[in-house]
């Protein structure tokens, strides 16, 4: 083989090699854009705040073993999470969502407390 053709294909695997690490940069930044804040959940027994992948409510407590977990919603205005009512009542009246002390409208997304724990 002669030296341009060797250099030709060092160019080249070295163009491939950019290729694939730029994909991979952009489809790692893709995923992150698209990652969606963690599903916030209260223990109905324990008021306890847990938080993690969105699943189906009730989730299964970590400790007990058992699903007491619901989805949580946020009152900007009293600063606490509350239990989201279940989410066929909030298909009838999404009036729902509203904060039953200060009728603010209550959010999906808010601060965790420090000791939310992780699912
Ligand atoms: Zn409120």
């Amino acid at each position: 083989m002669s030296q341009t053709v060797l250099r030709g294909l060092f160019a080249a695997s070295l163009l491939l090699l950019l290729g694939v690490v730029a994909a991979s940069v952009i489809s790692k930044q893709a995923a992150s854009e698209g990652e969606r804040p963690p599903a916030v959940f209260m223990c109905r027994e324990s008021s306890e705040i847990f938080y993690g992948a969105s699943q189906v409510s009730p989730a299964v407590h970590p400790v007990t073993d058992r699903a007491t977990l619901l989805q949580a919603v946020y009152c900007p205005q009293c600063e606490v999470w509350q239990p989201a009512p279940p989410a066929d009542r909030l298909y009838k009246n999404p009036q729902g969502l509203l904060c039953p002390k200060c009728q603010t409208p209550r959010t999906f997304t808010g601060e965790l407390p420090a000791d939310a724990t992780e699912l």
